[in-house]
C-alpha cells in the first residue's frame, strides 16, 4: 500500500501543478487568439446611395496598411450614405464563425464636417433561416455606432455591445429566437457614415480591424480540468482495485501453496510416525511406542483402582522353525501369528512385539482371571490352527500372565516374564501366572 500511496501522492501533485499551470496560462492570455481582417484575407468595396437614386460620389484607396474611403455626400437620396464593405469570404452564405471571439478592435480615422460624428459598424451574419444569397439586406445587421475621431488608435468593443437593428427585424419578420446578435457566419463587415450626415466631404480611413477571442473559454477549461481530475480518480480507483485483487490472488495462491506443503508434511510425518510406531514385519506396535502409554496407564489404573493385566507370549522352539524351514518362512509365520492374535483380542487391548518371537498383550480394565481366559483362548487357537503352509506345521507358545499390583510397570513386566520362564520350564505350551505378594493376602 505504501507504493500506491507514493504513486497517488505523485499523481495528485502532478494534477495540482497541471491545474495551476493551465489556469495560469489562461489568465496570462495564453489562450488568446486574434483574427485580423486585412487586404490579404478580404476584399473591399464601396457601397453608397447610388442604388437609391443618390448623387454621392466615392473613391476607395486600398494600400498595405489601410483602406481609405472618401465620399462627397450629396443630399439627393432619402438617406445619403457611403460605406466600406469588407467581404471576408467569396460567398455571402459561407462566412466566418466569429462566435468564439469576444470583442472587436477598430482603428478608424473619421473625417467629417462636425467633430464627434459617428460611424456605423455592421457585422453581417448569414443564416438560411432568415437570409438568402440573392438579397444582401437579408443578412443580419449586428450593429454598433460610435465616434472614432481622428488618430484615436485602436478602440475595443465587446461583441455583446452589438445590437440587431430593429428595422431589419421588423422588415424581415424575424422570429424572436433569431432576433438577437449572432456571429457564427459573418461574411460581410460594413463601416458606414453615421445616421445623421450633411452634404459635405467625408473620409473613413480603416487602419486596423481585428477580432479577439480565446481558443478555449474559461468555463470549458474548468470543465476540462474537472474531467481530468474525475477521470484520473476513476483510473486510480480502478488500478487500486486491480492491484488489490492481484495481491489477494497472490496471497491466496501463496497460502494455498503453504497449505499444500503443510498437508504434504503432515502426511509424511503421519507416515513416518506410523513407520516409527509399528514393527516393520508384523505391523503391530513395537516396544518403544508402548513405553510412554504404559507409564501413563499404570498411574491411571492405580489412581482409579481398576484392574490391569498383561500377557507375555513367547513362541515355543521358534529357532527350530527357522532352522527347519528357513528364516523367511519364520517371518511369514510371525506375520500370520500376530494376525491370528489380533483377531482374538479386544480393541481396548494393546498388542506389541517385545522383541524376536516375544509379544505382550496389555489388557486395561482386566483382572487376572479374564487375562488368563484370553491367554487360554490364544494358546488353544495357535495350537490347533491350520497354518495353511504346504508343510506339516504346528506351533505352540507359552504365556506368563500378571496383574498390576502396587508396583511399577517394569516390575509388572518382570513378573510376567518370570511367569513365562516358568511356563517354559514346566514344558511349554502352557500358561503360568504371577501373583504379587499383596495379591495373595
Ligand atoms: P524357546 O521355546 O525356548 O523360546 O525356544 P526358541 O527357539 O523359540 O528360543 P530362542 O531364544 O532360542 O530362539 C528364538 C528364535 O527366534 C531365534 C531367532 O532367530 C528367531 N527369531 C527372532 N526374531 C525373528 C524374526 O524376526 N524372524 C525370524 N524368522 N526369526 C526370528
Ligand atoms: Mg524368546
Ligand atoms: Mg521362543
Amino acid at each position: 500500500m505504501t507504493g500506491l500511496n507514493k504513486g497517488l501522492r505523485f499523481i495528485v501533485l502532478f494534477l495540482v501543478c497541471f491545474t495551476i499551470a493551465a489556469y495560469g496560462w489562461f489568465i496570462l492570455g495564453g489562450a488568446q487568439k486574434e483574427y485580423i481582417v486585412a487586404p490579404t484575407n478580404s476584399t473591399y468595396k464601396i457601397i453608397d446611395d447610388s442604388g437609391q437614386n443618390g448623387a454621392t460620389t466615392t473613391t476607395l484607396n486600398i494600400n498595405k496598411n489601410s483602406v481609405l474611403l472618401e465620399c462627397n455626400i450629396i443630399n439627393k437620396a432619402k438617406w445619403p450614405f457611403c460605406e466600406i464593405a469588407v467581404s471576408l469570404t467569396d460567398s455571402i452564405d459561407n462566412g466566418i464563425d466569429l462566435s468564439s471571439y469576444h470583442s472587436v478592435g477598430l482603428d478608424i480615422d473619421y473625417t467629417s464636417p462636425l467633430e464627434g460624428e459617428r460611424v456605423r459598424v455592421y457585422l453581417r451574419n448569414f443564416d438560411p433561416v432568415y437570409a438568402n444569397i440573392a438579397d444582401p439586406i437579408s443578412l443580419k445587421f449586428n450593429a454598433i455606432e460610435y465616434s472614432p475621431g481622428m488618430d484615436q488608435g485602436l478602440q475595443i468593443f465587446p461583441l455583446r455591445s452589438f445590437q440587431v437593428l430593429s428595422w431589419w427585424i421588423a422588415e424581415n419578420n424575424i422570429p424572436v429566437d433569431k432576433s438577437s446578435r449572432q456571429f457564427d457566419n459573418i461574411s460581410i463587415i460594413e463601416i458606414a457614415t453615421g445616421s445623421y450626415i450633411e452634404e459635405a466631404p467625408y473620409g473613413i480611413k480603416l487602419n486596423r480591424l481585428v477580432f479577439y477571442g480565446n481558443w478555449i473559454t474559461e468555463s470549458a477549461l474548468v470543465k476540462l480540468l474537472l474531467l481530468l481530475w474525475v477521470t484520473t480518480a476513476v483510473v486510480v480507483i480502478f488500478i487500486e482495485r486491480f492491484l488489490l485483487n492481484q495481491k489477494i490472488k497472490t496471497s491466496e495462491a501463496h497460502s494455498q501453496h503453504l497449505r499444500d506443503a503443510n498437508r504434504l508434511l503432515y502426511n509424511k510425518s503421519m507416515k513416518f510416525e506410523y513407520l516409527a510406531c509399528t514393527d516393520s514385519l508384523t505391523r503391530i506396535r513395537n516396544r518403544h511406542t508402548v513405553t510412554e502409554w504404559l507409564e501413563e496407564i499404570t498411574i491411571q489404573t492405580k489412581l482409579n483402582n481398576i484392574p490391569f493385566s498383561m500377557i507375555f507370549i513367547d513362541i515355543d522352539h521358534f529357532k527350530v522353525v527357522n532352522d527347519t524351514h528357513g528364516h523367511s518362512f519364520g517371518d511369514e509365520v510371525l506375520v500370520k501369528f500376530t494376525a491370528t492374535i489380533e483377531m482374538l483380542i479386544r480393541r481396548s487391548d494393546v498388542f506389541a512385539r517385545w522383541g524376536g518371537e516375544e509379544f505382550i498383550i496389555f489388557c486395561p480394565e482386566t483382572n487376572m482371571g479374564a487375562a488368563v481366559d484370553i491367554a487360554e483362548r490364544i494358546r488353544d487357537t495357535i495350537m490347533t490352527k491350520e497354518w495353511g503352509f504346504d508343510k506339516q506345521f504346528n506351533l505352540t507358545c507359552s504365556f506368563g500372565v500378571a496383574e498390576l499390583a502396587d508396583e511399577s510397570c517394569d516390575d509388572l513386566i518382570k513378573r510376567a516374564d518370570l511367569a513365562l520362564l516358568k511356563a517354559k520350564k514346566m514344558g511349554r505350551n502352557r500358561i503360568e501366572i504371577s501373583w504379587d505378594r499383596q495379591q495373595y493376602k
